[in-house]
């Protein structure tokens, strides 16, 4: 099973320009075991999260689907502090969980040298916190949730939630639910009262919301 569910995709790197194979995961072969709260998916069998990143095994550069190509004025701090420190990586196989959590940490030099959006370094750090959570590491999970939270706090603050492909209303209720997971119980519920009020909001998040929020609320007592 394992075999037959990864297939080697064609990437062109983003960086060097050069096409390489590397594996994903067939969608239509996923069977979803359960769904958590801040839109985690937890599979039977192999775990599509462990090939969300590609790292390109000419250049190293290690970048997801929402990366753009790498602009010039970004190329010389990327030789100095990425390719020289970091050398020649293969993660073009079948991936462990290690070799996972790696690709997402180079993934995350890269974004940040080259400016990725906030948007989508904060999905990094989400993803990197759930491959954690599949693992039972809740210290490192609670690490990388806290550094999605302080990226979608800016994402919201500066209005860049209509380049978030799940819309205001989930990116308001995600505030809520991950202020919730890291003990913020105030702030949990500043958010979540945002979507439990606010009319618009499809009536099935509005209660998932009021769900997440009395569940929080009951543990904070
Ligand atoms: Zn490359």
């Amino acid at each position: 099973m394992a075999i037959d569910i990864l297939y080697d995709r064609d990437i062109t790197c983003l960086y060097c320009g050069k096409t390489f194979k590397t594996k994903r995961i067939r969608n239509s072969k996923l069977i979803v075991k359960k769904r958590d709260p801040d839109f985690c998916v937890h599979y039977e069998g192999e775990n599509p999260y462990y090939y969300n990143i590609s790292v390109c095994p000419y250049c190293s550069y290690a970048f997801s689907g929402s990366f753009s190509p790498v602009r010039e004025q970004y190329k010389a701090a990327l030789e100095e502090d990425y390719f020289q420190k970091v050398g020649s990586v293969e993660l073009c196989g079948e991936r462990t969980h290690q070799e996972a959590v790696r690709s997402y940490k180079l993934a995350l030099v890269c974004g940040s040298i080259v400016h990725e959006p906030r948007y989508v370094m904060a999905g990094i750090f989400l993803r990197l916190a759930w491959l954690h959570r599949f693992q039972g590491d809740t210290a490192e999970e609670k690490k990388a949730l806290a550094k999605a939270l302080e990226l979608y706090n800016l994402v919201y603050e500066h209005g860049e939630h209509d380049k978030y492909s799940m819309g205001e209303h989930r990116l308001i209720y995600l505030l809520g639910e991950l202020n919730g997971r890291l003990d913020k119980i105030d702030e949990a519920r500043r958010w979540f009262n945002m979507v439990i009020s606010d009319r618009s909001v499809e009536p099935a998040l509005k209660n998932t919301a009021r769900e997440r929020w009395n569940e929080y609320k009951n543990k904070g007592q």
